[in-house]
């Protein structure tokens, strides 16, 4: 293409807020005959919810867990995950909130992207408590969590399971649009995601997307992509998360959610400004009615 194209193309990209870091994406994208999806915050709105809790109330047995928002178990999850910037960590956050509850103190804090986090937390008994927030729930509960479509989180308190919560994230309006305009235009769709299978399929199916690679660690998200390189595809990665920073960079194409994080958006080569998947559709096409016409 010459530059001018590319200038050209460019500045309308701009206009419908899909942004190009540079012209080798523009051109790229012509090529590109697979799209990953991130799901959370990608997919869907990244604005997820806190809507259910299943708390232990036996001797450990989950036939004896419960569906009940659990005050005090809450407060200390919010506390743990005040210091997160994940997605569920808001949702978390915001639960508390609405409840008016009071967050104790946090003592230390750790993040595992991709999985969870630690932290230690002195509860409002003066008695300081491991606090960990993670993808390793009980099966029975996070099955139950999981058919809905909602995020399991399990809540370990002192090296013990409490509680699992349900955490509901909104599909993307244009999701399904996006993944269907794609198809049409005889591009593969994929979901990447560190959820569980049952969750992500669920995801997966209201959008119309076939091939789902789910309970993937942050590390494995950039193998996928390689893998899927190395079989033939030329890729395009579309994420939001520091977790997705590796894979953005790895892809022929990174396009970054720009709702997401800064490193998400730095890793990338495109930035969908307002975080609307249909801006995926809008580059695609940009790009290879830059490399029809002139050459
Ligand atoms: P995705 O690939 O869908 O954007 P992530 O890779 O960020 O998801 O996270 C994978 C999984 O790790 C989440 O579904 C969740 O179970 C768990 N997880 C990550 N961060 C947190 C957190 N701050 N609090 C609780 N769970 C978390
Ligand atoms: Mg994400």
């Amino acid at each position: 293409a010459t530059p001018l194209s590319i200038t050209i193309a460019t500045g309308k990209g701009a206009q419908y807020g899909v942004l190009f870091r540079s012209a080798t994406a523009l051109e790229t994208l012509a090529r590109v005959d697979t799209v990953v999806l991130d799901k959370t915050g990608t997919v869907t709105a990244g604005e997820p919810t806190l809507v259910a809790m299943l708390v232990d109330d036996g001797d450990g047995g989950w036939a004896e867990w419960a569906e009940r928002i659990d005050d005090g178990l809450l407060a200390l999850a919010a506390a743990a995950e005040s210091r997160s910037e994940h997605p569920l960590a808001r949702a978390v956050d915001a639960a508390a909130a609405g409840r008016g509850l009071e967050l104790p103190g946090v003592l230390g804090f750790a993040s595992r992207p991709g999985h969870g986090v630690t932290a230690s937390v002195r509860g409002v008994d003066g008695v300081t408590h491991d606090v960990v927030l993670d993808n390793d729930a009980p099966e029975a509960p996070a099955r139950e969590m999981a058919r809905h479509g909602w995020t399991p989180v399990a809540l370990h308190v002192d090296g013990a399971v409490r509680a699992v919560l349900g955490i509901a994230d909104i599909v993307r309006p244009t999701s399904a649009t996006a993944v269907a305009a794609l198809r049409a235009r005889g591009i593969d769709v994929v979901m990447l995601t560190g959820d569980h299978e049952t969750t992500a399929r669920a995801i997966a199916d209201s959008t119309g997307i076939d091939t789902v690679f789910a309970d993937v660690r942050p590390d494995d998200k950039e193998h996928v992509i390689a893998e899927l390189q190395g079989a033939g595809r030329t890729v395009a990665m579309v994420g939001d998360g520091i977790n997705d920073a590796p894979a953005l960079a790895r892809a022929d194409v990174g396009i970054a959610m720009g709702t997401g994080t800064d490193v998400a958006i730095e890793s990338a080569d495109v930035t969908l400004m307002n975080g609307d998947p249909l801006g995926i559709v809008t580059a695609v096409d940009l790009s290879a009615k830059t490399m029809r016409n002139i050459h």
